[in-house]
């Protein structure tokens, strides 16, 4: 490492007394590979034995590794907490912009305390981290929250705003926390974790400029890096098809996750491929930063409306994997019977790969339906959808 390398920084805040702090902790990235073994030591030394996952006590800490912001690929941060969906360790990783703002803003990694009495975001950024109050925000989905956000502060292009919807709030136990609309830290419920500190979001704005020991030798990696990468066919088939690419070759070798897992190959497969969402649906491309690989896509969803004729909605819907595979496949469900039900579920927060594959559970073909869960589950869920009164737990979510 650098003498000067800002990743050694580490951003301590404190929301219940709204303090911060920055501490030089070259001994962690030293020690430990990468951006998921330095939040691995820190969680280590952050939380309690016993802490309670939606209590002020459980940590949320974003890593960062070397590599970010320096060569192409290294786009993801890691977040690590106690989840509050297993009661165990919360890994979750994410890309859009959240790990080159973090390292351009100055900082290996932030590790996040406390709780806030109201709902508040954090604006981090230029060595300084604002609280500001979140209470107008509070109930709204993540799509909407992100555009006020970005109408309220700086540094569009190079911030990142990590926040989280109405599952956060209500602290549903699987709800994410999203990132530039279309990204997510989807797994193990770091969204209730959020909601459990009442914070919003977080915005990290990245301007400053990193050290390079020799320009020579930092250009000649980066190209052959770049070069293996944009060269192998595993990128072109992401960028091309994008993750749904993966529906088709699961299917033909019997590994498509089908009717709750009871079937491995689905007969509407086809109609749900990667190539079927590029030819019908595709509406662009996007990439996380420093990636050249583009693998997210984004489907133009055109819905008439009812009552007037000629006249449509569009919704931009990213669609992947596992999207497909849960509201789809494990449903037994072709993409006609869940037009838009997913940007429903990411405009809420939710983790429709968790949530989802539970909705075919004993109930295939009958709607959104999650099964009995166990009583947490239920009263979680019940803050957020509805109980049948035999309680199964509805997904939908309450407006
Ligand atoms: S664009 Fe796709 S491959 Fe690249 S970092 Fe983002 S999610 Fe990963």
């Amino acid at each position: 490492m650098l003498n000067n390398d800002p990743l050694a920084n580490v951003l301590y805040i404190d929301l219940s007394k709204r303090i911060f702090k920055v501490e030089k902790r070259r001994d962690l990235f030293e020690k430990y590979m990468g951006g998921t073994g330095v939040a691995t030591a820190l969680l280590h030394e952050e939380c309690p034995e016993n802490c309670d996952p939606l209590g002020p006590d459980n940590p949320i800490i974003f890593a960062v590794g070397p590599l970010t912001a320096l060569f192409p690929l290294a786009s993801k941060t890691v977040a690590m907490f106690k989840s509050p969906l297993t009661g165990n360790l919360g890994e979750s990783h994410c890309g859009g912009r959240s790990a080159v703002a973090i390292r351009m803003a100055g900082y290996g990694a932030i590790v996040i305390k406390g709780a806030s009495s109201m709902p508040v975001y954090l604006s981090i950024g230029g060595n300084q981290v604002y609280f500001r109050d979140a209470s107008s925000l509070w109930g709204m989905g993540n799509f909407s929250s992100g555009r006020v956000i970005r109408e309220n502060e700086t540094g569009a292009g190079l911030r990142t705003i990590m926040r989280i919807g109405k599952a956060g709030e209500k602290l549903v136990s699987y709800a994410c926390v999203t990132s530039e609309t279309f990204r997510h830290f989807g797994r193990l419920g770091l969204g209730a974790v959020f909601g459990s500190k009442k914070l919003k979001a977080i915005v990290v704005s990245g301007k400053s400029s990193l050290p390079v020991s020799d320009k020579k030798i930092y250009r000649k990696i980066y190209d052959e890096v770049y070069k293996a990468a944009v060269n192998s066919p595993v990128m072109k088939k992401y960028h091309d098809l994008g993750t749904a690419e993966n529906i088709t070759p699961l299917n033909d070798f019997g590994g498509l996750p089908t009717r709750n897992l009871k079937e491995a190959r689905f007969e509407g497969a086809s109609g749900i491929s990667g190539e079927t969402f590029a030819r019908q649906y595709l509406g662009r491309r996007l990439a996380c930063s420093h990636c050249p690989v583009g693998c997210i896509h984004i489907a133009a969803l055109r819905e008439p409306y009812e009552d007037e004729a000629y006249f449509y909605k569009t919704s931009m819907i990213s669609y992947d994997y596992e999207p497909i595979y849960a509201l789809g496949t494990m449903l037994g469900r072709r993409f006609s019977e869940t037009d838009g039900q997913g940007g429903r579920i990411m405009g809420d927060g939710r983790d429709e790969s968790r949530g989802y594959p539970g909705l075919g559970h004993g109930s295939p073909g009958k709607g959104p339906y999650l099964g009995k869960g166990n009583r947490r589950s239920r009263t979680r869920m019940g803050k957020c959808g509805r109980i049948h009164k035999s309680g199964r737990v509805y997904c939908e979510p309450a407006e």
